[in-house]
């Protein structure tokens, strides 16, 4: 079969819930992708924001491959290794005393709520608890982490959803001040918004929800599926805001392609929080993506990612700012490290198809922003690359 053939069975094989892209990319090699016509493209969507080191890294490579002729998978009845190894490194890397590994994002956001609620039951002696989300946010596609998404498009047809979740508005400390009741058990936003358009949490507003819910014992769920993994210059995004949060949730990066995600809390929530029969998963944790976590971590903490992130982001930023004074079309330039996303008044999805039809792989958020999301591991070159490609898009498409 040809490309075309290729896709056209897909479209009739799999359920329409995506408008993909006319392309299938077949191997990757560090920063760039190629696909079934042999064609190269340099990637700045790391298949939203997972494949943090780039594809075909050797060293990531092999550790799946020794795992893979070791033990696969053994249910969470037994002990494993891997996992045990990534647990502890995961727990340096963030501060956060206690792990659950889920195989999904939306599956840590739903341990994650569970958690909160669980918290609030055993303190309060009774269930009926409510969560404060924010509007624009995203958090995934699952029941529970659709009722704390904060878009309508998304929600409507499914309702009714979780109840007793309530939207202020991201970044207005009295938006949240407003919500809250003494029901309220947690209050959940990502540190940096990135589906709803790369809104970075603002200094005064992190603190200021931190304060809020230290008054009232509300539990602070950060979610860093997308900015976290040290795609904004640390870590996880909101250590660079001095704050800490009670719980919080990771995906995307984390296996860096292994479907693999988390949710870590602090010993003071956990002593109250799940408890045997509360929770489980069977995938969730095993040796596969145990190894791939250590890896990942490994490679990031010995190679300085966060350090080669900080500078590499700052000159992203300003060949982005270039074109922000450049072009008429853009109207804001907004975020954080290596997540951040420019504002247009064209067609963000016209832009993206000419980037990708001149090689460039570039993604959308929300209704009018370019989202640029590469791999943690692209040089100051890439950026170059990226700019020039764009550049021309933009240009064209004004003209
Ligand atoms: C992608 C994402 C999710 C959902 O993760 P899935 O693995 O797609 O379920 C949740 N929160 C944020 C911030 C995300 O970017």
């Amino acid at each position: 079969m040809n490309k075309e053939e290729y896709i056209k069975q897909s479209e009739q094989d799999l359920l329409h819930t995506y408008n993909r892209y006319g392309v299938i990319f077949e191997f990757g090699k560090r920063v760039y992708l190629f696909d079934t016509n042999g064609r190269k493209y340099l990637d700045f969507a790391a298949g939203i924001g997972v494949c943090a080191l780039g594809y075909d890294n050797e060293e990531y490579n092999q550790a799946l491959k020794d795992q893979i002729d070791k033990l696969m998978h053994t249910s969470n009845l037994y002990y494993n290794l891997p996992i045990i190894k990534a647990a502890g490194m995961l727990k340096k890397a963030s501060g956060m005393d206690r792990v659950f590994f889920t195989n999904s994002g939306a599956e840590a956001i739903e341990g994650a709520i569970k958690a909160a609620k669980k918290y609030a039951y055993t303190r309060d002696g009774h269930a009926g608890h409510e969560m404060i989300a924010m509007k624009k946010s995203f958090h995934g596609r699952s029941l529970g982490a659709l009722s704390v998404t904060g878009n309508k498009n998304y929600q409507k047809p499914f309702e009714p959803l979780l109840e007793g979740v309530r939207f202020a508005e991201f970044n207005d400390l009295d938006s949240v001040k407003e919500l809250i009741n003494e029901k309220t058990c947690g209050i959940i936003f990502e540190t940096v918004q990135g589906e709803g358009g790369i809104y970075p949490a603002s200094q005064e507003f992190m603190e200021g929800v931190a304060e809020l819910c230290r008054e009232h014992d509300i539990l602070l769920i950060l979610d860093e599926i997308q900015c976290g993994m040290g795609r904004c210059g640390e870590m996880f995004a909101w250590q660079s805001y001095g704050v800490k949060p009670d719980i919080m949730t990771s995906a995307k990066a984390l296996g860096s392609g292994v479907p693999v995600g988390a949710f870590l809390m602090t010993e003071r929530v956990a002593e109250k929080s799940l408890a045997p029969g509360d929770h489980g998963t069977t995938y969730g944790g095993n040796p596969f993506v145990g190894a791939a976590v250590c890896k990942v971590l490994e490679i990031m903490e010995r190679d300085k990612m966060t350090k080669h992130v900080q500078m590499v982001s700052e000159y992203l930023w300003n060949r982005l700012e270039e074109l922000r004074v450049k072009h008429a079309c853009v109207i804001d330039h907004r975020g954080m490290g290596l997540l951040q996303g420019l504002q247009i008044t064209l067609p963000v999805g016209d832009v993206s198809q000419k980037a990708l039809e001149r090689g460039l792989v570039l993604i959308t958020a929300g209704s009018d922003v370019l989202r640029f999301i590469p791999p943690l591991v692209i040089e100051k070159g890439h950026v170059d690359e990226m700019f020039h490609i764009l550049n021309q898009v933009l240009t064209e498409l004004e003209a």
